[in-house]
């Protein structure tokens, strides 16, 4: 709730008096779903907007305000606030397109929870005349909200309830009557509060974390967002030439149709997928059958680096089915989790994407009950005659839908999360199940790698982390950065390697940015991207203020959690047994992070101006991130 000296209620002004940076479309929708109130409200002033930008910083400090202490989150009274930066939607530069939207976690339940998209969401938000949305209260009935430049209202979504996020976003587009209005929809997964059930927007991207789920429980259906408007921009020559210098450092990572067809997925860049509940992790013919497939890779607005796709499969049983897909490949990691292979995995990839339930919640749940079957603690009494066989495809694909809809024991469970299925298994399971404060880190085999470990480590918890430093500085910071190269096998440096990244990021995030298309390595990677911001807007941050605004959004984000009992030590202690193993097998065997805990999380928080084992910010902290109206929640002593 608003801190004691807090300005929030002229944080949206009347009437604004001081110059709208450009980028900006100036307008906030707020919406009440319990009233059917819809509201405008004016973007805030200079140099509020300066300090907090958007996209999660910006969402971050109205949730702070409004979000009452001690909630559920399926309260009516939490609030989704998803927000756009400046740089979403000009056209002009790479990986524009980011919108992010904040919440109380249902995956944790006390911590914040981030869900961000992109592909073409936030810029058709802003196409119709908005930055972001502010959504509370709940609606009586299935409802959707249709954000045009032509209307906005709220219209009843009961023909699509129960429907998919495919169906869904068909029959809303039409219905529309604009071929070219873009959709964010939950699925059956949403409808039934599964903790991390996801948005999904444009067949092939997703807002995870539980976004869905919050959406769910105020029978908030989907967003469809419509219109022709552009954002203004201050100085259009300078951006193209900043938007062209972003394009040619993100040039190495464009991705291929030969890589779609041939690649195991994201782990293949260091060697370790996760497979039979992260008990092995070498590739073998994980890949068979891909290079039969039909492949078209699909651009985000705008944005050269092309990472989502479209299957059609070209082999085996699913052979014509259709898939579309976005960069993570977590998907992927869930189902050879699953002990499946080849077009198994992209067939159920398309299921669990259609049912709207986060991969990773699926993976480390279904992964738990497919050891517990494998090892005879979990029979067919609680299974619904379900076997569990690594690679069953019918089991996978019935649990799915079971998950999504809470049927059965083990469905009902499974939505809950792999947590509660551990404890609810007990005994030995405990120690079999993966968890991060009772969310559940992306699907990829971390656990080789000191400073990805340590950033889904310290994440809030059930929301996308941020964060992978590298061995090296960034080049662009090389006037303030004098350290590395750093020794991927010894703890020495990777603390403050981890906060470097994960500030940048979240800049990027911030100013509406798509972190996949942030190349911070080589020179000008990140100098484009903030000549780019400044020619957007008019504005002259530096790479100080960018990696201070990065901060600012990694201490608010903490600071929720703080204000609802969490603590620093739970990064380390609150985790499933199994996360923390030494690796099992292939060229990482017997590496892990454990021997370092919890000295590397706890130096994580004291270099970023916290304390170690509250993660409380020092008073200097918020003073310096002109943050001071937190202080309520600083670390006193
Ligand atoms: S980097 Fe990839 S996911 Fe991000 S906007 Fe570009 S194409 Fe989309």
């Amino acid at each position: 709730m608003a801190t004691a000296d807090s300005d929030y209620k002229n944080f949206f002004p009347a009437q604004r008096k001081t110059r709208l940076p450009g980028g900006y479309m100036g307008k906030i929708l707020r919406v009440d779903l319990s009233t059917g109130k819809l509201l405008d409200l004016n973007l805030p002033e200079e140099p509020l907007l300066r300090k907090y930008w958007g996209g999660q910083l910006l969402a971050e400090y109205v949730l702070l305000n409004e979000l009452p202490l001690n909630i559920d989150p399926y309260d009516a009274k939490n609030l989704i606030v998803g927000m756009t930066g400046p740089i979403t939607g000009t056209g002009f530069t790479p990986g524009g397109t980011k919108m992010c939207f904040v919440y109380l976690s249902p995956a944790t339940r006390y911590t914040l929870g981030r869900g961000a998209t992109s592909g073409y969401f936030g810029t058709s938000l802003k196409t119709a005349g908005y930055d972001g949305v502010i959504i509370t209260g709940a609606a009586q009935k299935p409802t959707y909200l249709y954000a045009g430049e032509d209307k906005i209202e709220l219209r009843d979504a009961s023909s699509v309830w129960g429907k998919g996020t495919r169906d869904t976003e068909e029959i809303l587009r039409a219905e529309s009557g604009h071929p070219d209005a873009r959709v964010g929809a939950i699925g059956p997964a949403g409808e039934n509060r599964i903790r991390a059930a996801m948005l999904v927007n444009d067949y092939n991207h997703t807002a995870a974390h539980g976004l869905g789920a919050v959406m769910g429980s105020k029978k908030l259906k989907a967003i469809v967002v419509w219109g022709t408007k552009r954002p203004p921009v201050f100085d259009k020559l300078n951006l193209i030439e900043a938007g062209l210098r972003w394009r040619k450092a993100i040039e190495p990572r464009k991705t291929t149709v030969k890589k779609r067809l041939t690649s195991v997925g994201h782990g293949e860049d260091w060697g370790a997928i996760t497979k039979l509940n992260w008990r092995s992790t070498i590739i073998t013919d994980e890949t068979r059958g891909y290079d039969q497939n039909h492949v078209v890779l699909r651009p985000c607005f705008q944005c050269p680096r092309m990472c989502p796709w479209d299957v059609q499969i070209g082999e085996g049983r699913h052979k014509g089915k259709i898939g579309h897909f976005n960069a993570g490949s977590e998907w992927q990691d869930t189902f050879y989790n699953l002990g499946f292979k080849g077009n198994d995995v992209l067939y159920l990839s398309e299921r669990i994407n259609d049912l709207g339930i986060e991969c990773s919640h699926f993976a480390c749940g279904a992964g738990l009950a497919f050891e517990a079957w494998e090892k005879g603690i979990l029979g067919s009494d609680r299974t619904d005659g379900l076997e569990l066989e690594w690679g069953n495809l019918e089991a996978a694909e019935n649990l799915l839908e079971r998950c999504a809809r809470r049927e059965g024991w083990l469905g009902n469970i499974l939505a809950d999360g792999p947590k509660e299925l551990a404890e609810a298994l007990g005994g030995e399971a405990k120690n079999w199940v993966v968890h991060t404060k009772g969310g559940t880190p992306a699907q990829h085999e971390w656990r080789p790698l000191l400073s990805q470990m340590l950033r889904e480590l310290v994440a809030s918890g059930g929301m996308k982390p941020q964060g992978a430093g590298g061995k090296e500085p960034p080049a662009d910071l090389l006037y303030r950065e004098k350290w590395g190269p750093l020794d991927p096998n010894q703890p020495d440096g990777w603390t403050h390697s981890h906060l470097l990244t994960e500030q940048i990021r979240q800049a990027c995030g911030v100013m509406g940015a798509c972190w996949f298309a942030l190349n911070d390595k080589p020179p000008d990677g990140v100098q484009s991207m903030v000549d780019s911001l400044n020619a957007t807007t008019g504005w002259d941050v530096s790479l100080d203020e960018t990696v201070d605004v990065g901060h600012r959004s990694i201490i608010l984000q903490s600071v929720f959690g703080t204000q609802r009992g969490w603590i620093a030590d739970h990064d380390w202690q609150d985790v499933g047994p199994r996360f923390l193993e030494p690796i099992p097998d292939g060229k990482y065997k017997g590496f892990t992070i454990a021997k370092w805990l919890p000295e590397l999380v706890y130096e994580y928080y004291r270099i970023s101006g916290r304390h170690e084992k509250t993660g409380r910010p020092y008073i200097d902290t918020l003073q310096r991130l002109g943050l001071e109206e937190f202080r309520e929640w600083c670390q006193r002593d």
